[in-house]
């Protein structure tokens, strides 16, 4: 993803988002078309190109079509309609979204790279840009704004401060507002591989088994993202490691010709206490952070963003947390819960497992509400401002004054 970077930064604004990943852009998007008046600033100083999240879901393309983005991402894309969960090489269980009632039934694989560059495309489209390098040094908020002064000395006054500044966020620090949970025992392997897989790229499969889940989603250019938890990993696995892995728990299924990207890293499943504190709101990893399973991370960080920008414009800031809170409390528990049923090393357990699932699985009612579940589509769209059928998709201007009244009721 390419940038340009560091225009002056102003001294006032109205809301000053910090971080530029896919939540940040998403509420600056959001606050852009509403009219609002807003800053958005990044320590870096180009956006991240490293590979991430790879898994866009229906309800996040859902928002991302209000924004007026999400025909340009699926173009990046692979579109997937299904996920199949095997223990080994057997069959549990076929996740179905073709037939899910949304405009998007399928999961997009994308990387998050173009994600985030469709989103900064879309915010230049509006007049817009993110101030880079800026990096939030301390943040101080009175009754009447909020101070927040760079590394290099700059400072900036706001009404509100976002932070959309990922997990080790400094808005939350100074907010005080705790982030309650822990981290998983095992590593996370990540890689980014061109090979020959049997199950093809039309499927997402997620493989349990003694050893720990592996994931294996297609990416576009032929590639894969494969995702597998691991007691003791090097902490950047290379191919050989990545392909022993793959012979272990996929026998015979995969052949890896390339590894262009890979990591490891510990995965913490956490939900911020409250996501506002006065004048300081809390957004996607700032909130929360859990398992990879399900892809859900990004997903529910776009979401935030945009719900966070409609709770500006129709100044109905405190239902944000309201909102969102609960979604962020209810994908940690979903994906806890995936990660310790695919992981377990429990005999009894994961004898009982493969015997549920396939049963669960030949009930339609019950294929369809695990679809639902994992692209997001239980949570309940936000409409932009309140029931109107105003869409961000114009760009539509709104008034001073709505950004205004929400200032005071601060
Ligand atoms: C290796 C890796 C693999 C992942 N894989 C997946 C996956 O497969 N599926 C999935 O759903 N999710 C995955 N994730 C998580 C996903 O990337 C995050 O959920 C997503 O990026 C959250 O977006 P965000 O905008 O909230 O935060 P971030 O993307 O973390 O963006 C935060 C931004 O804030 C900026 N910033 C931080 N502090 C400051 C400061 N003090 N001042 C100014 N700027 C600051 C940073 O530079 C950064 O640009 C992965 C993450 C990593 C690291």
């Amino acid at each position: 993803m390419t940038t340009t970077t560091a225009a002056t930064l102003p001294t006032h604004t109205e809301v000053v988002i910090v971080g530029a990943g896919p939540t940040g852009l998403t509420l600056a998007v959001t606050l852009a078309s509403a009219g609002i008046d807003f800053v958005i600033l990044d320590r870096l100083a180009e956006g991240a190109n490293t590979s991430r999240a790879a898994v866009v879901h229906a309800r996040t393309l859902e928002v991302l079509d209000e924004l007026g983005t999400a025909e340009a991402l699926i173009d990046r894309g692979i579109p997937v309609t299904r996920f199949v969960v095997r223990d080994r090489s057997r069959r549990l269980i076929t996740v179905p979204f073709d037939g899910l009632p949304t405009r998007y039934p399928f999961t997009l694989m994308v990387s998050q790279c173009e994600t985030e560059s469709v989103l900064l495309a879309r915010l230049r489209a509006l007049g817009h840009d993110v101030y880079r390098p800026y990096e939030v040094a301390s943040v101080v908020q009175d009754a009447q704004g909020v101070t927040l002064t760079m590394s290099t000395g700059q400072t900036l006054r706001a009404g509100y401060a976002v932070g959309a500044d990922g997990m080790h966020s400094v808005i939350r620090e100074a907010s005080g507002i705790g982030f309650t949970g822990s981290a998983y025992g095992e590593s996370f392997v990540l890689a980014d591989v061109a090979m020959e897989w049997a199950p093809g790229p039309h499927e997402v499969s997620l493989t349990f088994g003694s050893d720990g889940l592996t994931v294996v989603a297609p990416l576009p250019g032929g590639h894969y993202r494969i995702v597998a938890t691991v007691d003791d990993a090097p902490a950047t696995p290379d191919l050989s490691f990545v392909q022993r892995l793959l012979n272990e728990r996929a026998p015979g299924r995969a052949t890896i010709n390339d590894l262009s990207w890979s990591s490891r890293f510990r995965v913490h499943h956490r939900v911020a206490d409250h996501f506002r504190a006065g004048r300081l709101l809390l957004a996607g990893d700032a909130a929360h952070v859990h398992s990879p399973a399900g892809g859900q991370g990004m997903n529910t960080g776009i979401q935030d963003g945009y719900a966070l920008g409609a709770a500006f414009a129709t100044g109905r800031l405190d239902q944000y947390e309201a909102d969102r809170r609960p979604v962020a409390q209810r994908v940690v528990a979903i994906t806890d819960r995936m990660t310790r049923i695919a992981t377990t090393r429990n005999m009894a357990l994961r004898g009982a497992r493969n015997i549920a699932l396939p049963l669960l699985g030949r009930i339609p009612r019950f294929r369809t509400k695990l679809a639902t579940e994992i692209a997001e589509l239980t949570v309940q769209p936000v409409r932009p401002l309140g029931s109107s059928s105003m869409s961000f998709r114009s760009g539509s201007r709104r008034s001073a004054e709505t950004i205004t009244t929400v200032g005071r009721a601060g």
